[in-house]
C-alpha cells in the first residue's frame, strides 16, 4: 500500500474537532431544503463554495448562518449521527467530540431538548458503527465567567455523558484567567480540562491556560514555538497539544505551510496529536490532516504510528479503552506492508 492508502486505512484517533464543523455537507444540504431552501445554495457544491471565508470575522458569520437550520431536537440529533458515522466511515476509531448546546438553545428549543438530542444521535451512531465517542462541553469563552460557570452547572447534570469541559472562543478579549474557578470546580466534579490555547494569542496564553484552568491539554499551542521555557516545560510534562494545521491556515493564526511548526514540536519531544477542528468548514478532514504531514513536513509512516499513539496516549478514555485501542493500532500496523 502507498501512503495515501496507508493514511487512509489505518485507525486513527481525534481529540479536537467540534461537532457543529464536522457535519457531512449533504445533511446540512438536506436540511436546508427541508426549510425552503436558499437561494444561493443549489448543490452540495454551492455549499461547499460556501465554506470558502476570507478572514475570521467571515467564517463566525458563515458558522452562525449554519446553524439557522438547525431548528428541532430532530435536526440536532440527525446532524450529531451523521457526524459520527461520517467520522467512522474515515476510520476513526475514537473521537474526543467538541459540542456547544447552547448555539442551538432558543425559547421552543429549551437546553434540555438540545443535549439529550446530541447524545441520543451520537448513541445511535455508536451502535451503528466500531466507533467510540466522548463529549467534551466548550463552554466558550465570549459570554464571560458568569455564563460559563451558569453552563458548568447545566452541564453537570449530563456529567455521565459528557467526559470534559473545554474553553474556545475569543482568545484575546477573554483571557484564561478570568475563568479559573469554573475549571477548578469542573475538575472538582470529575470533568477532564482542555482549552484552547496558542492560536490567537501567543505562548502566554497557552502559561495561563496551565496555571489558571489547570488544562491537560491545549487546544492548538502551535504558537508555543515562540518561547523556548515553554517548550521545556510541555516536554518535561508531555502536555499534549492539539494541533490542526489547515485550521491555522484558514484562520491566518499562520500565513503558509512552509512556516507551520509542527515538525519542529514533533523534533522537539512535545506530545503533539494531529486533528482537523472543523472538517467540513475547513474542507480538511483527518486524512488529509495526516496527508499533509507526509507530503509536506517529511513524516515518515513510522512517525505518523507515532502520532496515532500519542493521540491515544493524551486522550481522556479510561485505561480499558486505551489499551483497546493500542490493540487496534498494533493488529493494523502488524498486518500492512508499506511500499
Ligand atoms: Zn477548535
Amino acid at each position: 500500500m502507498d501512503a495515501k492508502h496507508i493514511i487512509t486505512a489505518m485507525p486513527k484517533v481525534e481529540l479536537h474537532l467540534h461537532l457543529e464543523g464536522s457535519f457531512p455537507l449533504e445533511s446540512l444540504f438536506n436540511l436546508i431544503n427541508k426549510y425552503g431552501g436558499s437561494p444561493d445554495i443549489q448543490n452540495v457544491e454551492d455549499l461547499k463554495q460556501k465554506f470558502e471565508f476570507t478572514d475570521l470575522t467571515h467564517f463566525i458569520e458563515t458558522w452562525n448562518w449554519k446553524n439557522q437550520f438547525y431548528q428541532s431536537p430532530n435536526d440536532i440529533e440527525e446532524m450529531a449521527y451523521s457526524t459520527i458515522i461520517n467520522l467512522a466511515s474515515k476510520n476513526i476509531v475514537y473521537a474526543e467530540v467538541f459540542f456547544s448546546p447552547w448555539d442551538f438553545v432558543k425559547s421552543e428549543m429549551p437546553f434540555n431538548l438540545v443535549i439529550e438530542a446530541v447524545i441520543s444521535g451520537v448513541r445511535c451512531a455508536k451502535q451503528e458503527s466500531p466507533i467510540n465517542i466522548s463529549l467534551i462541553a466548550d463552554l466558550v469563552r465570549n459570554l464571560g465567567h458568569q455564563t460559563a460557570m451558569k453552563r458548568l452547572n447545566e452541564i453537570t447534570m449530563y456529567r455521565d455523558n459528557v467526559i470534559g469541559i473545554g474553553l474556545g472562543g475569543n482568545e484575546e478579549a477573554f483571557p484564561a484567567e478570568w475563568f479559573s474557578d469554573v475549571f477548578i470546580e469542573a475538575k472538582r466534579r470529575g470533568f477532564h480540562t482542555v482549552a484552547h490555547a496558542g492560536e490567537a494569542v501567543g505562548a502566554n496564553s497557552i502559561w495561563s491556560a496551565l496555571k489558571y484552568l489547570q488544562a491537560e491539554r491545549i487546544g492548538h499551542g502551535v504558537r508555543a514555538i515562540e518561547d523556548p521555557v515553554l517548550l521545556n516545560y510541555l516536554k518535561e510534562k508531555q502536555t499534549p497539544l492539539e494541533i490542526c494545521i489547515t485550521s491555522n491556515l484558514k484562520l491566518k493564526v499562520l500565513s503558509s505551510l512552509a512556516i507551520h511548526p509542527v515538525r519542529k514540536l514533533f523534533d522537539k519531544g512535545i506530545l503533539i496529536t494531529i486533528n482537523s477542528d472543523d472538517p467540513t468548514m475547513f474542507g480538511s478532514d483527518l486524512n488529509d490532516e495526516f496527508l499533509l504531514l507526509f507530503d509536506e513536513y517529511n513524516f515518515t509512516i513510522p512517525e505518523i504510528q507515532q502520532l496515532t499513539k500519542n493521540a491515544i496516549t493524551a486522550s481522556f478514555a479510561d485505561e480499558p479503552l486505551k489499551t483497546q485501542l493500542r490493540l487496534i493500532h498494533e493488529e493494523f500496523w502488524n498486518k500492512t506492508n508499506y511500499c
